[in-house]
């Protein structure tokens, strides 16, 4: 689902158009780059037709919108479903469940502290909200089977409001200007509402690289951006911009494209996995624990990019399996700064969800790892970004020296070269 947000430069007040998941505003106007950060999610309203002087009495109704992958761990093995669905927050009588196509039929635009009107709360906490989306969409794993883990992943999280106008011969679609004939008037009138609250607010931050004062890189969705000058990464966190440690791994001079990986190293005492021998021997791979191995802390390699569900899990296990490889072969140095390097798009919570999954998509005796997945608490002890090259082969990206092959149709391409 596209869904696109109305949103004025703030340098310049040019009108740009804007994807619901973008951070980043480079404004074709007056070419100024702006960072779009928030303590919480995003919320955006559809665009009403109330006249300017009743506005006031605009209700803003709550749906959450919630894009990505969910999977499940059970006896019959890993379920993932790509997940991309709008849910009442707030569910009323004679309201509609969903919002359906609708906001991909119309420019939202972002609730602000100048937004009139009062605005209902979510009447249900999140978690149930998406799992009530999850069992909506029919999610796997038959009833009687064993549920050993479930995950959220790579998700979206934003609200969409619906505009109403209660007026006194009964409730209006403020979008479509049209009654809701099956609502109760006077039970909606009655709910709790709140003016715009002022931690909704979000900020625009200057790309400048907090370190040298140079232009930060980055595109639209990306959640990391980078300097060239001074070679430094930059996370947009909750507060602003935070370093984050970030390598890379050169490749030979055919290297046509460098992807992002989260490093993560962990601990899991409930599956005893310690080193990365440790975790070969757990997970019954089909090769021999070499002595150094013994000694090396067992790190998970996730994609710090979207993928496809099954392409995601996939990549992640290959790429933590075969980690020895790399390691052996190839000198780890400082980011340098490329000219084909890839976005980062997933953050670093996200991928810390995915360290159970991994885990046990990498099992070759499932028995041996599943029953144990609710207990097992990662104990994580260090995490950075690092990139690693990739080669061009035909209809694929074939990491060197790994080999994890990624098909280039599951990349949308030609966004950064
Ligand atoms: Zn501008
Ligand atoms: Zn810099």
């Amino acid at each position: 689902m596209n869904i696109q947000v109305e949103q004025p430069c703030p340098q310049c007040g040019g009108a740009v158009t804007l994807s619901v998941e973008d951070h980043l505003l480079t404004c074709p106007y007056c070419k100024v780059k702006s960072l779009l950060q928030s303590s919480g999610p995003f919320r955006y309203a559809l665009p009403d037709r109330v006249a300017p002087k009743r506005q006031d009495d605009i209700l803003y109704v709550p749906y959450l919108r919630f894009k990505g992958n969910i999977f499940t761990v059970s006896e019959s093995g890993i379920a993932y479903k790509v997940l991309d669905t709008t849910q009442d927050g707030c569910p009323q009588p004679g309201l509609p469940p969903s919002l359906g196509l609708r906001p991909q039929a119309m420019k939202l635009a972002r609730v602000h502290r100048k937004t009139k009107g009062r605005f209902l709360p979510l009447a249900l906490n999140i978690q149930e909200i998406l799992k009530k989306a999850a069992r909506l969409h029919s999610m796997f794993h038959q009833e009687k089977e064993a549920l050993y883990h479930r995950a959220y992943i790579g998700e979206t999280l934003s609200y969409i409001y619906l505009p109403l106008l209660p007026r006194e011969d009964g409730v209006f679609d403020a979008v479509l200007g049209e009654p809701l004939n099956n609502a109760d008037t006077s039970s909606i009138q009655r709910l709790k509402s709140v003016p715009f609250r002022s931690q909704w607010r979000m900020r625009f931050l200057a790309t400048l690289c907090p370190r040298c004062g140079w232009n930060l890189d980055g595109e639209g969705d990306c959640l990391v951006l980078t300097c060239t000058n001074c070679d430094t990464a930059w996370r947009i966190a909750k507060n602003g911009l935070t370093q984050t440690r970030c390598t890379m791994f050169s490749g030979p001079a055919d290297t046509a494209l460098y992807l992002p990986f989260w490093r993560i190293a962990v601990k899991l005492p409930a599956v005893k996995i310690q080193s990365f021998a440790d975790f070969i021997r757990r997970t019954n791979q089909p090769l021999v624990p070499q002595k150094a191995w013994e000694q090396q802390a067992m790190q998970f390699w996730i994609p710090a990019f979207k993928l496809r569900p099954k392409i995601f899990l996939r990549t992640a296990k290959q790429m933590t399996v075969s980690q020895s490889r790399l390691l052996q072969e190839q000198q780890e140095k400082k980011m340098q700064m490329q000219p084909a390097m890839y976005p980062v798009t997933l953050p670093l919570s996200e991928a810390k969800q995915c360290l159970k999954l991994v885990l046990a998509d990498s099992a070759t005796n499932k028995r041996k790892i599943y029953p144990h997945l609710p207990y097992v608490k990662p104990k994580i002890l260090a995490n950075s970004l690092v990139f690693l090259p990739f080669k061009d082969r035909h209809h694929d990206w074939v990491q060197i020296p790994g080999g994890t092959v990624i098909p280039k149709s599951v990349l949308h391409f030609g966004r950064t070269l």
